[in-house]
């Protein structure tokens, strides 16, 4: 369990801002904190009170890592305490076919598990405070202000019914960064197209056996597989392939009989899933589809993390992708902010490149996603052998790391003036923790 979000919660909105952010995730909370840094006035309005977020995704991926330490965030990500994943091993029908070890990646840290809450709490803990900064909590995105064509700010919503409190915030952007169900997406109009993948997910988590170590594995028989990740601080988080709409029957069949199938696909997990997966309670549900969109942006508005490009959890790319949309984005924005005459909104055209750099990163990751999901689903006898025949001989492919170096690590710039206001903003208590902490924030 994390804490409530116990920071005062702000009651006034204000009528008019710079940027209004719909949505406190890894993606717009990020965002908030960085544009709040540059002296941009941000408003970031999030439906929850508090930070608690359950099965979601945790691994940041060298690249994500790399960025936080340069952007500050490494003594409070210290502090709060993370896991290193060394490696990830993928095993099919019980023998191990293709083995990489992050130490070997030159010149990057290693991938790190730090709970979703954890990783927020440091955004909004090193936002709070800067001036034009204001944090709406209980609030709820409702509709959409426009004028001639253009959004012009969001009407949001607090409580239900006759109770319901409304107000409207005027801004020269808002950006939807309210998640893979997003309700800014819908009412923007802007086409999104929107795939079931062929099978859905149930995640779990286990106490992690010492000897398990720091080691994430791809336990694949036939096309049932298991995801485990070592997660912080003691545990591992499991996700299971289901079919599509597949989790009615799987309950019909009864809570042992999905256990005992947990079981069978690992044998090292089995005593462990026996005395820890008690029942459905202790599962969480996530349906699995993609969002596409060729337009993130309309005149005054624009997506970004999820509910622009809902990925799926293959490869554990979400968080990284929402995280690096909110850095890309930074130095664009406050240029067009910048550029824009008064109040005028951010238009669509001033965010176009930023849009097209964004969309192709994500599609080279759906690629490798859809292509792994393929191999998963396969299942028949000559279709296994083919799928264990292909991980070895990458396994053994000189080239190995260079390809996974290319899906995994891909880098992308942080922009000079965040190098220099994340130097800034370390306390000079928080630069006393290590030499370390100049070459973090250094180019
Ligand atoms: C079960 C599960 C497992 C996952 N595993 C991984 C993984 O291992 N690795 C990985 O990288 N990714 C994983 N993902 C995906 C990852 O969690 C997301 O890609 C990532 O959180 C996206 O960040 P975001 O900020 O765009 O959206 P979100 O994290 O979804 O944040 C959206 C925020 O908007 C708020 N919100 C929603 N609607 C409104 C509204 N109307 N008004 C105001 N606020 C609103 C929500 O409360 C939420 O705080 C997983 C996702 C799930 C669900």
């Amino acid at each position: 369990m994390t804490r409530p979000d116990d920071r005062p919660a702000q009651t006034a909105a204000p009528e008019e801002t710079d940027v209004l952010i719909i949505g406190g995730g890894p993606a717009g909370s990020l965002l908030a904190c960085l544009l709040a840094r540059r002296g941009i006035r941000t408003v970031l309005v999030e439906k929850q009170t508090n930070l608690e977020r359950s099965f979601r995704g945790e691994t940041l991926a060298a690249p994500s890592v790399t960025s936080l330490h340069k952007l500050g965030f490494g003594p409070a990500l210290r502090a709060h305490g993370f896991l290193e994943t060394t490696t990830v091993t993928t095993v099919t029908e019980g023998r191990p076919v293709l083995h990489v070890d992050y130490r070997r990646f030159r010149d990057q840290p290693l991938p790190i598990d730090i709970p979703q809450p954890a990783l927020i709490r440091i955004f909004n803990d090193a936002a709070e405070g800067l001036p034009g900064y204001v944090y709406l909590s209980g609030w709820s995105f409702s509709s959409l202000m426009e004028e001639d064509g253009a959004v012009r700010g969001a009407e949001l919503v607090r409580g239900r019914g006759s109770t319901a409190e409304r107000t409207r915030v005027r801004a020269r952007l808002v950006v939807g960064a309210d998640g893979r169900f997003s309700k800014v997406r819908k009412a923007s109009g802007l086409p999104a197209d929107i795939e079931p993948m062929a099978r859905d997910f149930l995640s779990f988590k286990l106490p992690r056996p010492p000897e398990w170590g720091q080691d994430a594995q791809l336990i694949v028989d036939h096309d049932r597989h298991l995801v485990v990740l070592p997660t912080f601080p003691d545990s591992l988080r499991i996700g299971h392939n289901l079919p599509k709409r597949g989790l009615a029957t799987l309950r019909r069949a009864g809570f042992a009989a999905f256990r005992d199938g947990i079981a069978a696909l690992s044998p090292a997990l089995a005593p462990l899933v026996r005395e820890h997966l008690l029942s459905w309670d202790d599962t969480s549900f996530l349906e699995i589809f993609t969002a596409e969109m060729e337009q993130w942006a309309r005149d005054g508005l624009l997506l970004i993390g999820d509910a622009s490009h809902t990925a799926t959890p293959i490869l554990g790319q979400g968080v990284n992708l929402a995280m690096q949309d909110a850095i890309t984005l930074v130095p664009v924005l406050v240029a067009a902010l910048d550029a824009g005459a008064g109040r005028q909104p951010v238009g669509a055209g001033e965010l176009a490149d930023f849009v097209a750099g964004r969309r192709a990163h994500k599609m080279h990751v759906t690629r490798f996603q859809r292509m792994q999901e393929s191999q998963l689903a396969v299942s028949s006898p000559r279709g296994v052998r083919v799928r264990r025949l292909r991980y070895r001989l990458l396994n053994a492919f000189p080239g190995k790391y260079r390809i996974f170096d290319k899906v995994i690590n891909a880098q992308h710039p942080v922009d000079p003036v965040d190098l220099s206001l994340a130097q800034a903003a370390l306390s000079p208590g928080s630069r006393a923790d290590g030499a370390s902490t100049q070459a973090e924030v250094a180019p």
